[in-house]
């Protein structure tokens, strides 16, 4: 590889939101070197855009007990979450949302001038009782306030940051050990071999491969897909959470919090229907009972507007002040996208897609971990993931509200303070498999192919409203069996599509073309998983499999690109120290 531009860390990072963040400031405290790979500049990652707040049983506003935030996510994730994770996670929130505190951010006070807390969906206190109020917030831009706050303390640690490198696939020796990652410079087009004695993925979800979708442009699963090549499989890919106050038509998010500060749904009848599917937590309940509910409001003939294809959002009771103060930017968002203030006017919502609660299978200490050959799960040597790309897991079927800010600072963390102590163990760089650097650049090299063809952009957009179609919010086999097909169909045109001769911005183009092949790898992996799980769990709701079914289905599902085979292991459902919770009938 004579030419190629060559850089050495102790450790390559590849994503800048919260999860990569956090773990490359952990890092820094054992002088480790640290390189973080991000497309975007990294305050532009995702992670930016949260609004709700992260949970931590903290007490503040209401009583809480980190055993009761343990029993919410339980059963917020349909109990195909694993015990152990959850209780790890629940009980590190506090100390955690203490040190976010503690290193800058400015979350909104209480008159006593601790930290505001405000109610979320499938929260509870006292194992189900009373509604809780368990979500940390700095007014409805906390994922904003912990980024920055994330970022700034990396320069101070002296993080090295390659902003808008894309990374392109992973490393590794003849052994399997992963060695870092080939990466692109986005402004020359130039790739770079980044070398490191272990790689963390942090880059983020997927919800790009839906067409309306509340994540940023850049959420294209690539980390996903590069695991899915490198021969490793991906977890739970059939729980995707479609989040149920997304701006109608558009998609854009309008936070759970806006609920939690007393908002409401409303059908074209004006009745508050969620009276109706959860008698108890009513528009407080868990995600994926609120978006089946308004779904099927408006299959009914109760949806509104002209075309009764949305509900209405109620904010204009709980006063101006309140929108002003505790809403800014669902305030501003409206006035954007809609030209309306919710403040007086409610907004038209439906539900959107939102949150990838599969991912890359990995143990509490962020190393990604396989069954090998169908024997017991062991660590990839080299390997971890964190964050919304991982799958530990904690969130299971479904994901609470404020469970994933939480997630990315909790095994953020803890991935890196596992990368510390494998860097005693692993003092020197192991040479690379120069077969996996060509590999790399293969990628790359297929996309200078130039002319007259299918372009990717319109792929792009037939990709997004096949996986809306197909693998929304109700599924069933007949039409899952059919988005196999299709998506298979359009993986298979990419691989003939060209760039255009007009593309101005070759390099940008090359990367969409990237980002496309990674959608597409992902979406193939979302429908086939769905498609095999013939049950309703969480956000996996099979018309045709309407109940839940632990005898057969409390499993977490694993999908190999090879063969598109699928695998299942059991979900762990022994905590750490607690007694279990053995699954209930999920009820609101
Ligand atoms: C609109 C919105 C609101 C939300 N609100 C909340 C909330 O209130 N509370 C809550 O708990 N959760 C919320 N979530 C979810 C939560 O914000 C995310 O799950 C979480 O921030 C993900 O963090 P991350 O670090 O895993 O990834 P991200 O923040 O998405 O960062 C991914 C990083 O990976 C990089 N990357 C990706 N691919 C590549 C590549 N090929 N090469 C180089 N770099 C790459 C990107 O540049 C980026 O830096 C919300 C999500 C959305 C979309």
């Amino acid at each position: 590889m004579n030419g190629l531009r060559k850089r050495r860390f102790d450790v390559l990072v590849i994503g800048a939101g919260g999860g990569g963040l956090r773990a490359a400031l952990q890092l820094g405290r054992v002088e480790a070197s640290v390189a973080v790979v991000s497309k975007v500049f990294p305050t532009r990652s995702h992670t930016v855009a949260a609004q709700g707040g992260i949970n931590a049983a903290l007490a503040n506003a209401l009583p809480d007990d980190w055993h009761w935030h343990m029993y919410d996510t339980v059963k917020g994730s349909d109990y195909l979450g694993d015990q152990d994770a959850i209780e790890y996670m629940c009980r590190a929130a506090s100390q955690l949302v203490i040190e976010l505190e503690h290193a800058g951010v400015p979350f909104s006070r209480q008159e006593d001038g601790r930290i505001y807390q405000r109610p979320f969906g499938g929260q509870s206190q006292n194992f189900g009782g009373e509604q809780a109020a368990r979500t940390c917030a700095a007014a409805d831009r906390t994922g904003h306030a912990i980024l920055h706050t994330l970022y700034q303390q990396n320069i101070r640690a002296r993080t090295h940051f390659f902003d808008e490198y894309f990374a392109i696939d992973l490393l590794s020796d003849e052994d399997g050990n992963f060695l870092g990652a080939v990466a692109l410079e986005i402004a020359t087009g130039e790739p770079i071999v980044i070398e490191a004695k272990c790689t963390l993925l942090a880059t983020g979800g997927a919800a790009q491969i839906f067409r309306t979708n509340t994540n940023a442009r850049i959420n294209t699963g690539d980390g996903m897909a590069m695991v899915l090549r490198a021969g490793i499989p991906l977890e739970d890919m059939e729980f995707f959470q479609f989040h149920p106050t997304g701006i109608a038509g558009k998609g854009m998010l309008i936070t759970e919090g806006a609920r939690g500060e007393g908002g409401y749904l409303v059908n074209s009848e004006g009745e508050r229907f969620m009276e109706r599917y959860a008698p108890n937590a009513r528009d407080l309940a868990s995600r994926d009972v609120v978006s089946r509910a308004i779904a099927t409001e408006v299959r009914e003939g109760r949806g509104c507007g002209p075309q009764k294809d949305h509900v209405l959002l109620r904010l204009d009771h709980l006063g101006e002040e309140v929108v002003a103060k505790r809403l800014p930017g669902i305030r501003e968002l409206a006035r954007t996208f809609l030209h309306i203030d919710p403040a007086f006017t409610p907004i038209p919502v439906f539900p959107t897609a939102h949150y990838t609660m599969g991912g890359i299978p990995t143990n509490r200490d962020g190393q990604v971990v396989v069954p090998f050959s169908h024997g017991p799960e062991e660590p990839v040597p080299g390997l971890y993931a964190a964050g919304e790309c991982a799958c530990v897991s904690v969130h299971g079927a479904n994901r609470l509200g404020g469970n994933s800010l939480l997630d990315i600072v909790v095994f953020g963390r803890a991935a890196a303070n596992h990368i510390a102590e494998h860097l005693k163990r692993n003092r020197y760089h192991l040479p690379l498999d120069e077969r996996s650097v060509e590999r790399a650049l293969a990628r790359l090299s297929r996309w200078e192919r130039r002319g007259e063809g299918e372009s990717v952009a319109g792929l792009r957009r037939e990709l997004q409203q096949t996986m809306e179609t197909y693998c929304g919010v109700f599924r069933s086999e007949e039409v899952l069996a059919e988005g196999v097909e299709r998506v298979l169909a359009l993986q298979q045109r990419l691989q003939d599509a060209v760039l255009s001769d007009h593309s101005k911005v070759f390099n940008t183009a090359r990367i969409e073309a990237l980002e496309l092949e990674n959608m597409m790898e992902v979406a193939v992996a979302t429908v086939c998983s769905a498609l095999a799980r013939k049950e309703s769990r969480g956000a996996h709701s099979r018309i045709d499999h309407p109940e839940r079914d632990d005898e057969q289905w409390l499993k977490h599902s694993l999908f190999f690109r090879e063969g598109r085979r699928l695998d299942y292991k059991p979900v762990r459902t022994k905590p750490l120290t607690v007694e279990s919770f053995p699954p209930k009938p999920r009820v609101y």
